[in-house]
C-alpha cells in the first residue's frame, strides 16, 4: 500500500537522473528501504545482493555503525563550517592530510567538492587558471577520450564522451576535443597491447597537432579504467604511456580516479597499479562511500604553486558553500579508518575470486569478453562471439538484463546493447561473491533463452 502511494508520488514529482522520463513513469520506481553489508532490501521485503555498491560508491558496504556516529558527532559538535574567511574545521584540515599523505607523488593540496562532476569543474578552472598564471593563456584546449565520463555538469558533459550526456544540451564546447578510447575488444588497431597503447599515442599527437601544437592543449583526462563507457581496462603500460606523452608535450595530466579510487581496483587509487602520477586527481564516490556527499580535486606541488603565486594577494575566485563539509569530512577519515583497517585486503581477496568467478562464465554463448580489475569488471554481450556483433538495440537489452538480475537477486549495471557491469563492495564475502556470479549466470541463461534479445 504504501509503496503503491510512494511509486505514484515518484511518478507525479521526482526527476530522476539519467533516466527516460517517460519510461521511468510507466515502469515506476523501486524503492529501497535498508541495506547491510552487501546486501539492500527494497520496500517489499525483497533481499538483493548489491553488486554495483549504489553507483560505484558503496566501496565500505552498507551499515557500518562507526561511520553513523562519526557523522552524528560531527552534527552534534559542529554541524557547518565554512572554509571562506580563512575558517576551516579540523575534520577537513586532518582528511586533507592524510589524502596527501597517501596519495601519489607531490599530490600534496587538495581541493574539497560535493561530488565527481564539480571535481571535474574544479580542475577545468584549476588548469586554465594555472596556465595563465604561467603565461600560456592560449593553452586552453581541452582532450578527452571516447567512451570517458567526467560528470553531466555542463562543463564536465562536454568531457565525458557518451551520446546521451551530448543531445540535445549544447555540448561539447568547442575547446573540447576527444580521441578514440583504447577500449582492446574493438580497437581498430586490434588486441595487442603494443598496437593499442600505439594507436592511442599517436592520436594524441595527431589531435594535439591538429589543434595548433602543444602551446595551445592544456589538459588530458582519462580514467585509469574508463567506467560508464562499459569498464574499458587499457593495456598494461597504456596510462604510463600517455602519461609520459603529456609531459613531454607540456600537457597537464588529469587522471580521475572517481570510481577507480579507495580501493576499488585494489589499492587506494588505481594510478598506483602503474606508478604514475597525475599532475590533477579528482575522486568522490569511496571517498565516503557514499554514506554522505563529497568530492576532491588532489593537485601537484607544481600546479598549486603555479595558482598561487599567479594569484599573489588577489583572491582564487573559486567555491562553494560545502565546499570541506565538516560532517562529510568526519565520515571521509572514518571511512579510511575502515579501508586501511582490511577492507582494502578484502576487497583484493574478493576482487580476485570476483574475476575467476566472472572469467569462468566465458564459454557462455553470449559472452564476448570478461574485463576489469579488482573489484570492478563487466561482462560484454555479443550475439555472434566471432564477429562481436551486439545485442540488438531495438530489444532494449539493458533494461532486459537489469529486471531479469533484479529477479534472480541481484543488482548489478547494464550499459546500452548489454555490458554488464561489476562494482561490488569491497566488504563481500566469497559466498556472496559466488552469488553475484550464480545469479549472473542464470541471468545470462535467461537471456539466451529470450527469442527478442537474439
Ligand atoms: N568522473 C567519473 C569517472 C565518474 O564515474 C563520475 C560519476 N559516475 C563522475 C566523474 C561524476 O561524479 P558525480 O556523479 O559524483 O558528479
Amino acid at each position: 500500500m504504501l509503496s503503491n502511494s510512494l511509486i505514484e508520488l515518484d511518478r507525479a514529482h521526482w526527476v530522476h537522473p539519467v533516466a527516460s522520463y517517460r519510461g521511468h513513469e510507466k515502469a515506476g520506481v523501486r524503492v529501497l528501504r535498508s541495506a547491510k553489508g552487501a546486501t539492500v532490501t527494497d520496500a517489499t521485503g525483497r533481499q538483493l545482493i548489491d553488486g554495483f555498491a549504489g553507483l560505484w560508491c558503496v566501496n565500505a558496504g552498507y551499515g557500518h555503525d562507526s561511520i553513523v556516529e562519526a557523522a552524528a558527532n560531527q552534527m552534534r559538535e559542529l554541524p557547518y563550517a565554512t572554509g571562506y574567511f580563512g575558517l576551516g574545521s579540523e575534520p577537513a584540515i586532518r582528511l586533507a592530510a592524510a589524502l596527501a599523505e597517501r596519495a601519489p607523488g607531490d599530490l600534496d593540496h587538495v581541493y574539497f567538492t560535493l561530488g565527481g562532476s564539480d571535481a571535474i569543474d574544479s580542475t577545468v578552472r584549476f588548469i586554465r587558471y594555472y596556465q595563465q598564471a604561467r603565461g600560456k593563456p592560449q593553452k586552453d584546449q581541452f582532450i578527452s577520450i571516447e567512451q570517458g565520463y567526467h560528470g553531466s555538469s555542463t562543463v564536465g558533459a562536454g568531457l565525458t564522451a557518451l551520446p546521451v550526456f551530448h543531445a540535445g544540451f549544447g555540448v561539447p564546447y568547442d575547446w573540447q576535443h576527444k580521441i578514440p578510447s583504447h577500449y582492446t575488444y574493438r580497437n581498430p588497431a586490434g588486441s595487442e597491447p603494443a598496437a593499442v597503447i600505439a594507436a592511442s599515442l599517436a592520436a594524441l599527437r595527431a589531435k594535439v597537432d591538429a589543434l595548433g601544437g602543444p602551446e595551445r592543449v592544456a589538459a588530458f583526462y582519462c580514467e585509469p579504467i574508463q567506467g560508464s563507457g562499459g569498464v574499458l581496462v587499457p593495456p598494461p603500460g597504456w596510462i604510463k604511456a600517455m602519461r609520459d606523452l603529456c609531459r613531454e608535450l607540456d600537457i597537464l595530466f588529469v587522471a580521475d580516479e572517481v570510481i577507480t579510487g579507495f580501493g576499488r581496483t585494489g589499492p587506494l587509487f588505481a594510478c598506483e597499479d602503474e606508478g604514475i602520477i597525475p599532475d590533477l586527481m579528482t575522486t568522490a564516490k569511496g571517498l565516503t562511500a557514499g554514506y554522505v556527499p563529497m568530492g576532491a580535486v588532489l593537485m601537484s606541488s607544481n600546479v598549486y604553486n603555479v595558482i598561487a603565486d599567479g594569484a599573489g594577494a588577489a583572491t582564487i575566485g573559486h567555491g562553494y558553500t560545502y565546499s570541506a563539509h565538516p560532517v562529510s569530512a568526519a565520515v571521509g577519515l572514518e571511512v579510511l579508518r575502515l579501508y586501511e583497517g582490511g577492507l582494502l585486503d578484502n576487497g583484493r581477496k574478493a576482487g580476485r575470486r570476483l574475476m575467476e568467478g566472472l572469467r569462468s562464465l566465458a564459454d557462455h554463448p553470449l559472452v564476448g569478453e570478461v574485463r576489469g580489475r579488482g573489484m570492478l569488471a563487466a561482462v560484454e554481450l555479443v550475439i555472434d562471439k566471432a564477429r562481436k556483433t551486439p545485442l540488438p538495440a531495438a530489444s532494449l537489452p539493458a533494461q532486459r538484463i537489469f529486471d531479469r538480475a533484479w529477479n534472480n537477486g541481484l543488482i548489478i549495471r547494464a550499459f546500452g546493447n548489454g555490458v554488464l557491469g561489476f562494482a561490488p563492495p569491497l566488504c563481500c564475502t566469497e559466498a556472496e561473491i559466488d552469488a553475484i556470479v550464480e545469479r549472473t549466470r542464470a541471468t545470462l541463461d535467461e537471456t539466451l533463452a529470450d527469442p527478442d534479445v537474439r
